[in-house]
């Protein structure tokens, strides 16, 4: 197991390595965090903790660019200050998985580390198909017919969500919260708006291939589940 900490205070940071390198886990350490956000983007990690109060990025900016723009959902553990409790609720919202308040006591961390490394991820990897469409869900990038359509990061997201989530009705609601950040203005009809651009990508251009995405009136949008 492969843990990442961004730590600021040095001498917690070394602390926390030393007692999970006693549990046999890697641990490797930033100190800022830009830094951090380096390593969390381009090296694989089971578990990440992340300090809220970093120099140069904050956690919670670090939360936001991994799971919004780098579409990472390695499971995050975060460290607050007692107290802080405004700052608990953005990180969850932000897309953290659980949160320790310092001082803690080591055990604890431990174990916490240990069921979010147990913890299922969602699908972030792979390859999703719906008929002849292809979402390489590693390098991001859409086909259909072999043929590459580029879209948005938002486009992205919306149709990396409903793929996901194959013969289920998702909500508007439903899908801003999964696809638009806590920060972002969403307008009553932003999702019909995306989903009609979309259409326009992955649709249109092959109209004699089926609809990729349904409308469900009155209640959200889906991606059939009686194909491959
Ligand atoms: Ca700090």
């Amino acid at each position: 197991m492969r843990v990442l900490v961004i730590e600021d205070e040095h001498k917690i940071a070394q602390f926390i390595k030393t007692g999970l390198e006693i549990e046999s886990w890697a641990v490797d350490l930033a100190f800022d965090g830009e830094a951090g956000l380096d390593l969390a983007t381009t090296e694989k990690y089971d578990v990440l903790v992340i300090d809220l109060m970093l120099p140069k990025l904050s956690g919670i900016e670090i939360i936001h660019i991994l799971r919004d723009k780098e579409h990472i959902h390695t499971p995050i553990l975060i460290l607050t200050a007692k107290g802080a409790t405004g700052d608990k609720v953005e990180c969850l919202n932000a897309g953290a998985d659980d949160y320790l308040v310092k001082p803690f006591v080591f055990a604890e961390l431990v174990a916490r580390i240990r069921a979010l490394s147990r913890r299922p991820l969602t699908q972030t990897e792979g390859v999703l198909q719906q008929s002849n469409l292809i979402v390489d869900t590693i390098r991001h990038e859409v086909s259909r017919n072999k043929k590459k359509i580029t879209l948005s990061k938002r486009e992205y997201s919306l149709l990396e969500f409903l793929l996901k989530h194959k013969g289920k009705v998702k909500s508007k609601d439903e899908i801003i919260q999964n696809v638009w950040s806590y920060e972002d203005d969403v307008l009553p009809n932003t999702v019909e708006v995306y989903i009609n651009y979309l259409r326009e990508k992955i649709d249109k251009p092959f109209p004699k291939s089926k609809s990729i995405i349904q409308t469900i009136r009155g209640f959200g949008y889906k991606v059939d589940n009686n194909e491959k």
